[in-house]
């Protein structure tokens, strides 16, 4: 038994409401004190510190260093921060956590890959080392970095792997390759017909190329055997290449009630240490609320249901109100406008069970269509209900149309975005949708301007899980070259404070946690992180540079770089 299910929320809460001056008198004495740093605390009432106190897992102090050297007793602990800066613990607010440590564990790594050639060589070196009929499986590529930006079909792979099946999926994740074994395998041929929010492209003369868009993947996934299937191996992995990189909390976006267990055997068992906010599947969710009902715990909480309207837009499986600028008719000659992947009705009646069970939902969301279907969907489930707070989130909501942007402020729905999509996705947004709709897209300031929170996210391992990237691509909108100069769209830039609030107290707002989490407060968490830098003053490409020397949760170390006392 799990000693973290349905606890209550924290009991320290209380203590918040105490007036200021003798906030310090009330809590328990520090058993550590951080002296010399350059703190930021992101509390509106005391922006900046020197020096924070800690006992168990909690701030009981914070202020300059002689406020909190007076509590000093003699078995403090103290360590001097040396003048560097510290900040809370970055949250990052949709990401896929086994995923990630999939690509650290053996699934080959495509995101380097410069063309086709690369990719198909990278599978045959594999193929090397594999046993006749062993699946081969990859990720992170991306055609749009390739000469001629075509999607790839799977012809030169067939022959390089004619004995092994090979399926390596897109950088977004909404679309993959097969090759001709694979295929076989699958019993996919020229007859076999779409599936509803999926499509298998073929070629003229209607054969399938191997690419297989959003719910179509599921044909060639199912079949998949390979890879590491230890998830708490994958969780582990991540969880290291998290914690390296500043991260003190993720939220999972879709996570299957099997590996919602081994979070748990890996909470109770101490091997946790990432705070974990997971999101439970789509088809799953209604049943594993009705069974288990939520979980507040301290390193994992359970309370949100991940659900999909769309694909994404890289591969053309966004929901667009109108067709695509660069393919404009399907196969048929019909208008070509993307993928409904989930029913806006079945949006709309998770969120009225979630209404009437108390948990929140989160509906990936990136073209224009899919995103007002959203905003429908849970519009008429919320005015079936009493008002609540039911912090409804979408996710990603990347292509806006401008007169759906207020709605998110007036519905109180989320928007949880993740700034690097834009940067990556810069290259080819005009192409995809035209300057006219590209300018409801990637569009935090205009959605900051309405009064809502932004919750950051990197989405990982679509784009790299280093937090350091999103802050940095949130304040310059810019590659990391610096392109293009001044920033794409850069009136939709956040500015230094805004992007450190997404990552930190609005993620944690996000998940009902701002009590807790993502500021540096007398009785929250002792979730912080010390870097190598000021990244609110630094030159803004100096902030891609961060290297994270000590990140802490709940008052413990879990993360020390090397070389640092
Ligand atoms: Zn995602």
């Amino acid at each position: 038994m799990t000693r973290l299910i349905r606890t209550p929320a924290f009991a320290t809460g209380a203590l918040l409401m105490a007036g200021a001056a003798n906030l310090f008198a009330q809590q328990p004495p520090p058993e550590v004190i951080y002296v010399d740093g350059n703190i930021y605390t992101l509390d509106p009432a005391r922006p900046r510190a020197e020096a924070l106190g800690v006992a168990g897992d909690r701030i009981v102090a914070v202020g300059s260093n002689a406020e909190v050297r007076k509590l000093v007793q003699p078995r403090t602990k103290i360590c001097d921060l040396g003048g560097r800066t510290v900040l809370p613990g970055l949250i990052d607010a949709h990401c896929h956590v086994a995923s990630l440590g999939s690509f650290g564990l053996g699934r080959i790594d495509l995101s380097e890959a410069r063309s086709y050639k690369d990719l198909v060589a990278a599978v045959a070196a594999r193929v090397k080392e594999a046993q006749p009929g062993e699946w081969i499986v990859g990720g992170r590529w991306d055609h749009e970095n390739w000469p001629g930006r075509k999607l790839p079909t799977h012809h030169k792979l067939s022959e390089v792997s004619p004995n092994n099946p090979v399926w390596l999926t897109r950088v977004d994740g909404h679309a993959g390759l097969a090759n001709a074994a694979a295929m076989k395998l699958a019993g996919i041929t020229r007859d076999t017909p779409d599936p509803a929010g999926g499509e298998i492209i073929r070629d003229d003369g209607g054969d399938p190329t191997g690419i297989f868009v959003d719910n179509a993947e599921g044909l060639i996934a199912r079949r998949v055997e390979a890879g590491v299937t230890d998830t708490a191996a994958l969780i582990l992995k991540a969880q290291q290449m998290c914690l390296s990189v500043g991260l003190t909390g993720v939220h999972d976006a879709g996570v299957a009630p099997a590996e919602i267990a081994v979070y748990h055997e890996l909470a109770d068992s101490g091997r946790l240490k990432l705070r974990v906010y997971a999101m439970v599947a789509a088809h799953a969710a209604i049943g594993y609320f009705k069974e288990h009902g939520k979980l507040i715990g301290d390193r994992l909480t359970v309370r949100s249901a991940k659900l999909y309207v769309d694909g994404a837009l890289g591969s053309r499986g966004a929901w667009l109100l109108e067709p695509y600028s660069d393919r404009p008719t399907d196969a048929d000659g019909n208008p070509y406008t993307g993928l409904a992947v989930g029913r806006p009705e079945f949006i709309r009646m998770v969120a009225e069970d979630a209404l009437l069970n108390g948990y929140q939902v989160c509906t990936h969301a990136i073209g224009d269509r899919g995103n007002r279907e959203t905003l429908n969907a849970y519009a008429l489930a919320l005015s079936r209900h009493p008002r609540q707070d039911h912090r409804f989130r979408v996710e990603h909501a990347q292509v806006l149309s401008l007169e759906d942007i207020p709605r998110f402020a007036k519905l109180e729905v989320i928007p949880s975005m993740q700034p690097t999509h834009c940067t990556s996705d810069m290259r080819w947004v005009y192409a995809r949708v035209g300057e006219r709709r590209a300018a409801g897209a990637y569009a935090w300031a205009k959605l900051l301007r309405t009064g809502v929170r932004i919750p950051a996210g990197s989405d990982f391992p679509v784009e790299s899980h280093n937090p350091f990237f999103g802050i940095y691509a949130s304040v310059t909108r810019q590659n990391h070259a610096g392109e293009p100069s001044g920033g794409w769209q850069p009136e939709d830039r956040m500015s230094r404070a805004e992007a450190l609030r997404a990552f930190t107290l609005d993620a944690s707002y996000a998940a009902f946690e701002e009590s807790q989490k993502g500021s540096l407060e007398v009785g929250k968490l002792a979730d912080f992180i010390v870097i190598d830098r000021d990244i609110m003053t630094c030159e803004p490409r100096a902030i891609l540079e961060t290297k994270v020397l000590q990140t802490i949760i709940g008052g413990e170390t879990v993360y020390r770089r090397s070389g640092t006392p």
